[in-house]
């Protein structure tokens, strides 16, 4: 066996992107690697990205970090899902939770013996027998609810973007990540290989390195704008360019779940923190100008802003591939797909779980390892691209120009697939590694509007007769159980301590 080369890695940028990939290395390279970061704070951050998705506990959990202290250092608060408000119908909204909906018989699916129900005119609506959703409607929240008949809640985050980077930060540095605080100017190639080899600051100052990581956020410093891999752009099916956000106070609600509710020419997100609730309004620039959209997202805020609107222009798509040379991308600068699902930072974790894998030794100079890796990347993100344009496609909001537009637009076909075999009877087949399983797919495709036109003959083995019964005490026993946990108010404060019962106003 050869000994393997000394791995210096340097990452261009300190974002959420750049300090959860300094904490990853650091945490797991340990000797094997030194790392460096760059960050400017003239250029700053995006400043966005507080809503997470639940697979967030594999790094914190893998980051060996304490959850309480996670929630007290980020101001965090729990999200039990998401609730859409008038994607389909003015005034109605239904929930993407977390939690698998209701409990199949036997072999039979859940959602199989719902069809037949609604069929029979027994059944309530599809949420009534998510524990999460029951939960989230009565602002509950629990780690400990589940027993034999009732699953246990299953929940992400919400925190503070900036603050969650600063506790990265700290953490990274103490493991011993360089932190240079600088502008890169510009990037520097061998001539032979076109690898890069170093940073240029300003200053004059050089950072040199063997594997580069990109987390300049939209810039693309380096896989962009100097290695030149090609931006795919998704608008013509995730058509919202802009988005403007902003702060304000916190409102009495304090839900365990983030607000995602249509708009004319987009949607408007609310998410409660601890100190302050985040808001955002995301739209597209040809159906609606920046002023309008600022100004109606100021008019539906639920407490006074304590800033003003804050602008970001994006396009959905990605890079055509993901790593380059000596070069990976990661966050922003890898590509964005809007945060309908709140799914960025998961793609930069789960790339960091893959790239982990052929960093420590040489194997991150071979040509396989690097096309093994674009391969399983574009593989994750084409199904979450999917899932997201969904939202879109199958909205029914009749007379908004920009939604006419989203409805009629010629889908992926992959994405075609999934929405004719769930409208034909409700079923869905999950492909190699996709993110969002079954369940999640059901309750958007239900929530949005797709029935299907019949259910799996499977379901005929239950008695007609007995539908109904088994419903309405699954969805009791979820009302009963949920009314009895903590509001989620009380479980923050009770999480943070007493000391700091204040300022989740307990
Ligand atoms: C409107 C909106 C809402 C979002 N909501 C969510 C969400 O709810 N959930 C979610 O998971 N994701 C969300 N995201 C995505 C999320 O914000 C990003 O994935 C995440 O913040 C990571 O960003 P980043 O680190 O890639 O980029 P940035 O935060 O932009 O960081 C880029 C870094 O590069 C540095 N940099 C750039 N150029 C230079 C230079 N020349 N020299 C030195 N340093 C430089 C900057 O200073 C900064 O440190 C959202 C994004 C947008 C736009």
């Amino acid at each position: 066996m050869s000994q393997s080369s000394r791995l210096d890695i340097v990452i261009a940028g300190g974002g959420t992107a750049g300090w959860v990939a300094a904490a990853t290395f650091a945490r797991f390279l340990g000797k094997a690697a030194s790392v460096t970061l760059v960050e400017s704070e003239a250029i700053g951050t995006v400043g966005v990205g507080e809503a997470t998705i639940p697979q967030i506990h594999n790094l914190i959990v893998g980051l060996g970090l304490d959850q309480a202290d996670f929630v007290r250092r980020t101001n965090g608060t729990f999200k039990l899902g998401i609730e859409f408000t008038d994607w389909v119908r003015s005034g109605e909204s239904y929930v993407h939770s977390f939690c698998q909906t209701g409990r199949g018989v036997g072999l039979i699916p859940f959602r199989q013996l719902w069809l037949r129900g609604c069929a029979l005119g027994v059944a309530a609506d599809f949420g009534d027998y998510s524990f999460n959703v029951t939960a989230a409607r009565l602002g509950r929240m629990s780690k400990s609810a589940g027993s034999n008949t009732i699953p246990e809640l299953a929940y992400a985050y919400h925190f503070d973007a900036s603050l969650f980077a600063r506790m990265l930060r700290d953490y990274a540095v103490e493991r011993g990540v360089r932190r240079i605080e600088g502008m890169i100017l510009d990037v520097e190639r061998d001539p032979e290989s076109g690898d890069i080899t170093a940073l240029a600051l300003d200053a004059e100052r050089r950072i040199g390195g063997t594997f580069f990581v990109d987390c300049t956020g939209f810039r693309s410093m380096l896989l962009g704008k100097t290695l030149e891999v090609p931006y795919l752009d998704w608008s013509r099916w995730l058509p919202c360019d802009s988005a403007v956000a902003v702060p304000c106070e916190s409102s009495d609600a304090f839900r365990p779940y983030t607000q995602a509710m249509a708009r004319p020419s987009g949607w408007q997100w609310r998410i409660p923190l601890q100190h302050r609730t985040g808001n955002g309004h995301v739209y597209c620039s040809r159906f609606m100008s920046d002023d309008q959209a600022a100004a109606l997202l100021l008019a539906n805020l639920d407490g006074a802003p304590l800033d003003d609107p804050r602008p970001v222009k994006f396009t959905s798509g990605r890079r055509e591939t993901f790593w380059s040379h000596n070069c990976v991308a990661l966050g922003l600068a890898a590509g964005f797909m809007e945060p309908l699902e709140s799914t960025s930072i998961h793609l930069v974790q789960s790339a960091l779980g893959r790239l982990l894998n052929v960093l420590p030794g040489d194997l991150q100079r071979s040509a396989s390892a690097r096309e093994t890796f674009n391969r399983l990347s574009a593989v994750e993100w084409g199904p979450v691209r999917d899932f997201i344009v969904l939202h879109y496609f199958a909205n029914g909001r009749e007379g908004d120009p920009f939604w006419d537009e989203c409805r009629r637009m010629e889908i992926p076909a992959t994405l075609d697939e999934k929405v004719e075999l769930f409208r034909e009877a409700g079923l869905f087949m999950r492909e190699e590694d996709e993110l969002f399983l079954d369940d999640s797919w059901g309750q958007v495709m239900i929530g949005q509007g797709i029935l299907p036109a019949s259910w799996s003959p499977l379901a005929d083995n239950v008695p007609g007769d007995d539908i109904g019964p088994f419903l309405e005490s699954l969805a009791n026993s979820y009302r009963v159980k949920a009314s009895t946990l903590p509001t989620h108010r009380e479980f923050v404060a009770a999480m943070v301590g007493q000391g700091s019962q204040a300022r989740v106003g307990v």
